[in-house]
Order: C-alpha cells, then structure tokens, then sequence
C-alpha cells in the first residue's frame, strides 16, 4: 500500500479529505503528513450549516495525531473558510479536530485514557506532550462534558463538606448518590457555598430533588430549606454522620476518665482509645479479650460505649414507629447516664430527629459520598501539578464527574 494511501486509512480521513504527501523525519522521530481537499466544493457555514463555496483558506496549521509505532505524527493543513452572509468569515468544521484544538479528537480520545489511569505529571511522559497541553486536554474534557450534561434531575443527593489541601481549607461537595458521581464543588461550608449549586439549576431539577441525606449543619440546612420544596420531607441526616457524633462523645467521656484514673496510678485505659471507637460486630478478634475485660469493669467509657453502640440499632429498625419508640427509650437512657457529652449529642438528635427519622421513608446514606472522598483524597495526593484549587476542582469533576469527556469525531 502506497504510504499516502496508509496513511488515509490510519487518520481516518474521508472525502472531500485526502493525505497529500507524507514526511519522515528521522532525526526527529516525527511522521508528517499533509492533508488536502478536492477543489470548487460547497462547505457549511460553520454557525448555520448553509452551503457556500470556499472564499479562502487560513494559514497552515498542525494536529498532532497518534503515534506511528514510536513516531510522533502531525497532521498539516490549511483549513478553509466560507463567507456568510450572516456569520461573516469562518474557518469550516474540521473532521478531525474539535475547533481550535491543537490535538486530534483521536489524540484527545486517547489523552483522556491516559490522564484517567494517571497523573497529569506521569501523562506528559507517556504521550509527550507538555504539562500545560495534558492539562488543557483536561479542562477542555470537563467542559465539554459540563456542557453535554444538560438538565438532569437528581432525585437523591448528598451534601457534603470536605477539608482540602494545606490549612483546612473546605469545600462543599455535592454528590448524586444514584450515579456515585459529583455535581457540584463550592468553595467554603457557607450557606452561600451550597445556595450557587441550586442557583445553577432549574426549577423543574430542584423540584426533582426527593432526598437529600447530610450531616447537621445548619449553613446547608438554611440553604435547602430556602430552595428545595418540601425540605423538610426530604432532609435526611445520615446516619454515618450521627454515629460520627456519638463516637466522638464516647472518646471525649474516655479521655476524661482515663485523665482522673492516671491521677491515682491506675493505667487501665491506656491505649484503649480505638476499642471504643469500632462498631461491635468490627472489632479485630486479636482484641476481644482485651476489651472484654474492659468492658466488665465499671468504667464511665464502657456506659458511653453501650450507649453508642444502641443508638447503632436505631437504623435496624423495619418501621418508623418502632424507630421512634427505640429513640425514646435510648434517649432515656442517654440522658440519664451522667455523662455530659453524650447528653449533650442526645439533645442535639432530639432537635433533628424529625429528619432522623426521615431515613425510614428514605433510606438513604452518604455512604456513596464517603467513598467519593477518599478518591478526592487521592485525587488531591496525586496533585502534585494542580497549583491551586480551581485546578482540583476541575481533576474532581475529571475523575469523580460522571462526565461525557470525549471529543465528538466526524
Ligand atoms: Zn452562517
């Protein structure tokens, strides 16, 4: 096969589009080749599609192009432009690149597999191209992908903040908890934070929010009740979140008490902090002797610990009612334990629980965010080259967006 012929095939060229002629440069390990196409043709005007004849060409312009075996390739043409009555002078639509790419949509299509199972760092070697074209190649896939979303409806949402980088610095994160993907990114855990994500939707995708699980934070809550309907109804507070709470009341009970025994020489809770803090059923086998002692002994942390792991059942329960009746007696219970921090989360729970309780109509859990979070942890590890955080919040939407990212072809 001649080599124009070849290379047709390989750049996938088609009519009016043909390969001119074909250049090795070996020095250079570069493959050029330049396409060219059959004259006195009508072409669409590239804003309204009506068809005219060309009125001139812009200058010579290079597409790199996948590799040929180790060679980089770059594809050369002149680009022909139309006269629109209505649009002016416009360069036509090119059917392999995307306007104004300096890459093949092949190229892209392949870039955008590499940067997926890389760092933006590790995909500068391995297609060689620059850091700031892998990172253009990027962008571009998250806008592209941000504008092919459309309006969808979310009916199950999770919000939630999440500390980035050096200095604690957060951001709000909302996830579609049916896809496992991430909608929105916010600066800050303001009320305003999460008010832009609703501002950017429409009114029929705010009305199709059915449920929303979150932690108690009253900046989100003011937020949802202002622009969702019927918040109330759908406000969940998860159940992760809440045990996260009660483990923490647990903890502080435990450093408490193991502070006055210390005093008098007595070491019992030393180094007992993580025992208290598993669910029951998680507990490594290699210490349940160990907490078993423990936990016989008449020690404040041990009545925290029971306390903690009832509530625990709460989310067991089949019905609303029964869920209700096993708060009453727990919260009984809790608030006459005399140990402050854990009334002190009682009250709280007992403020929300009306959407507590909403986890029995909708049963659903930031789980789904959770995992999120750790691969935007990863994200962020791997970040080395985003120099800021606008530059991670456009790798989260890469990674975690759910996004169409690839360039159309032909
Ligand atoms: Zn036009």
């Amino acid at each position: 096969m001649h080599d124009i012929e070849l290379y047709r095939y390989l750049l996938g060229l088609e009519k009016p589009w043909a390969v001119e002629s074909v250049k090795l440069d070996l020095k250079n390990q570069r493959v050029e080749v330049w396409a060219t196409h059959a004259e006195g043709l009508q072409w669409p005007c590239p804003a309204c599609g009506a068809m005219m004849p060309v009125y001139d060409h812009a200058p010579e312009r290079a597409w790199r192009h996948l590799d040929s075996c180790q060679f980089m390739t770059f594809l050369h043409a002149r680009p022909p432009r139309v006269n629109c009555t209505e649009h002016g002078v416009l360069q036509v639509r090119l059917p392999w690149a995307e306007a104004n790419a300096r890459f093949t949509a092949l190229f892209e299509r392949l870039a955008i597999d590499v940067l997926r199972e890389s760092d933006v760092l590790g995909a500068t070697r391995i297609l060689r191209i620059s850091w700031d074209e892998a990172w253009h190649i990027l962008e571009r896939a998250v806008a592209r992908g941000l504008m092919a979303k459309g309006e969808r409806v979310c009916s199950q949402i999770g919000v939630d903040e999440k500390s980035v980088g050096k200095g604690h610095r957060y951001v709000t994160l909302v996830c579609d908890l049916s896809g496992s993907t991430v909608e929105y990114i916010g600066d800050d855990r303001k009320k305003e934070s999460l008010d832009r994500y609703f501002q950017g939707l429409s009114q029929e995708q705010r009305e199709g929010i059915e449920a929303i699980a979150m932690d108690m934070w009253d900046p989100y809550l003011a937020s949802i009740r202002e622009h969702v309907p019927q918040a109330e109804e759908k406000i969940v507070f998860d159940r992760y979140h809440l045990m996260t709470h009660m483990g923490k009341a647990v903890d502080t009970v435990r450093k408490r008490e193991h502070g006055v025994l210390k005093k008098g020489g007595d070491e019992t809770l030393t180094g007992s902090k993580y025992l208290w803090l598993y669910a029951q059923e998680n507990l490594p086998e290699k210490y349940h002797e160990l907490f078993n002692t423990l936990k016989a002994k008449d020690l404040k942390t041990a009545r925290a610990w029971a306390i903690k792991e009832n509530l625990r059942e709460l989310w067991g329960s089949r019905l609303i009612e029964w869920a209700r009746l096993h708060f009453r007696r727990w919260y009984f219970w809790a608030t006459h334990s005399r140990l402050e921090p854990v009334i002190k989360v009682a009250r709280m729970f007992r403020k929300y629980l009306e959407n507590i309780m909403t986890y029995f109509i909708h049963p659903i859990t930031n789980a789904v965010s959770e995992g999120i979070n750790s691969k935007i942890q990863r994200i962020s590890n791997m970040a080395y080259g985003y120099r800021n955080r606008e530059h991670l919040k456009i790798a989260i939407y890469f990674h975690c967006g759910g996004l169409q990212l690839y360039p159309v072809t032909h």
